[in-house]
């Protein structure tokens, strides 16, 4: 079986399908998928949706490109990470210097503010870093995010910044973009990682794997990325499912073994 570690099933495109994206889950062996939040306001949506469904968690936090959104502070976050158990995460934070120009300070504060209501929810952290690595490696650094670890996830970044963030207690998530022919550095890491620390996501709506790239992705091809990395890897997809299943319950404590 398989787990997405990573979607944004409350987006319009996929909210509105959510039966059928469902039903392609259950073919795929996709048994659980991890909704995770990219903004306070529409945080009631997402935690109506997983309510609903057994096989869904969610996080609770702002993504580092919301610019005109209410800025969280660290006892929203803790709040509402309190409030419901299927709040398993705290996310998606980071810094993102590829979307967004000018003075970030803003960014760099709000991803601090995450870290902090991590480690005084004990949840582990899901960090979206883009263009800004080094910063994102020295901010998880200066604000002890080792003690709850958490995720890397929509992983593109070099060995280096993987091996930095293993070292930090996080995981390393692959999307899609593992199965693009073109991201030769990303197959390499791929075969390198410690399979201890692998998670598999679909970044859906976004991202589609091969052989549906330019579609709009769900859940259910997450499979597709788990197949692309155990060829690369040279072993069966169902290992790769079995390993990242795993890593996904060892990271995510609140998360149930099976539903
Ligand atoms: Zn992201
Ligand atoms: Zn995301």
């Amino acid at each position: 079986m398989y787990i997405d570690s990573h979607c944004h099933l409350d987006f319009p495109q996929l909210r509105e399908r959510l039966p059928e994206i469902l039903a392609r889950m259950q073919e795929n062996d996709v048994q659980q998928a991890l909704c995770v939040s990219v903004n306070l306001d529409d945080w009631p949506g997402l935690m109506s949706l997983v309510d609903a469904q057994p096989r869904l968690w969610a996080s609770v936090g702002v993504h580092p490109d919301y610019e005109d959104v209410a800025e969280p502070t660290v006892a929203d976050l803790v709040a509402k990470a309190r409030s419901h158990p299927r709040v398993v995460a705290i996310g998606e934070t980071g810094l993102d210097y590829y979307r967004l120009e000018g003075n970030l300070e803003w960014q760099r504060e709000r991803f601090r503010v995450h870290i902090r209501a991590a480690r005084e929810t004990g949840l582990p952290l899901i960090i979206h870093t883009r263009a800004a690595s080094e910063d994102t490696l020295r901010i998880m650094a200066e604000e002890g995010a080792a003690e709850v670890g958490g995720v890397m996830h929509c992983f593109t970044e070099s060995q280096a910044v993987a091996d930095a963030a293993i070292a930090m207690n996080f995981m390393i998530s692959l999307s899609g973009i593992v199965t693009f022919k073109s991201a030769r550095d990303l197959h390499a890491l791929a075969v390198n990682l410690p399979l201890d620390r692998l998670l598999i996501e679909t970044d859906s709506p976004y991202l589609a794997p091969v052989p549906y790239r330019g579609k709009t992705n769900e859940p259910g091809f997450v499979r597709h990325v788990a197949e692309h990395i155990a060829t690369l890897r040279g072993c069966t997809a169902q290992a790769i499912g079995d390993a990242t299943t795993a890593n996904f319950h060892r990271l995510f404590a609140r998360t149930a073994p099976s539903v």
